[in-house]
């Protein structure tokens, strides 16, 4: 079933990346990592939902998307650049294979990242990060989303990965075998992908060739 959920509050992440916050409609029900398509209450762009993933947790009383838009493409994410507070989306059920099974590396780039946010804001409140760890692929550090919440979180670990900047405290270049291979010792975890088909395709490929179960390995399917 749809819902039509207006917009309670905005927020810049980033240059590109926006948090938009929704009431939550009573029962709605989802698990950290699920997705639901997403419109907008306007004409013509109410059925041509995409994808996004809930980046609230579900005992929350509100919804939250995490965005970036892109300007340039004439889509769906320009119209959503152009939404402000009271402005509605249109939400669909949840839906989606990442969900947590248990302790062990997220690898994602970019946007990517969003069903990790639900993820690891639920092992934080669990008090379970510890012995987990975030790679996390950008172009620019000023690319990187809600960095200050993932550097507090407790006991994660995290690389930040740039491939168009090479400065201290970073990985620089793109995650292939050979980073990966460096960055992790025991493939005997669980991997959780996400990122451009292309990206979770190789790092799947290389994580696998590194003697990583095929089972272990979380991604969108
Ligand atoms: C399960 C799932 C969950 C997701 N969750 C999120 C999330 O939480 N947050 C998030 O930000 N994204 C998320 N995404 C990705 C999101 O769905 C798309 O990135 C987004 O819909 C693209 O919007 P757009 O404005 O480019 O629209 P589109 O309709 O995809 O693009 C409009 C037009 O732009 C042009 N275009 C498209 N791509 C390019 C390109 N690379 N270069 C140049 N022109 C191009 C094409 O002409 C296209 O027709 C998720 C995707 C999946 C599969």
């Amino acid at each position: 079933m749809a819902h039509r959920l207006a917009i309670s509050k905005i927020e810049d992440i980033t240059h590109d990346v926006r948090q938009f916050t929704f009431e939550k409609p009573a029962g709605f029900a989802f698990t950290p990592g699920q997705a639901a398509e997403v419109g907008v209450d306007r004409d013509g762009w109410r059925d041509a939902g995409h994808p996004f993933t809930f980046t609230s947790l579900p005992e929350w009383d509100e919804l939250q998307f995490t965005i970036k838009i892109y300007p340039e493409h004439d889509g769906l994410t320009e119209q959503i650049g152009t939404l402000g507070v009271g402005d509605s989306f249109i939400v669909g059920d949840p839906w989606g294979t990442i969900e947590y099974k248990g302790r062990g590396t997220f690898i994602a780039a970019g946007a990517g990242v969003t069903p990790f946010i639900a993820i690891l804001r639920m092992l934080r409140d669990r008090g379970e990060l510890s012995g987990h760890r975030l790679i996390f692929a950008n172009k620019t550090e000023a690319d990187i989303i809600l960095r200050d919440e993932f550097d507090a979180m407790p006991g994660l670990e995290v690389v930040y990965v740039l491939s168009q900047q090479d400065r201290g405290g970073f990985e620089h270049g793109r995650i292939d075998k050979a980073m990966l291979e460096r960055l992790i010792g025991n493939t005997n975890q669980h991997f959780y992908v996400c990122g451009p088909d292309g990206m979770v395709e190789s790092i799947n490929d290389a994580l696998k060739q590194m003697g990583a179960d095929p089972d272990g390995l979380v991604f969108e399917e």
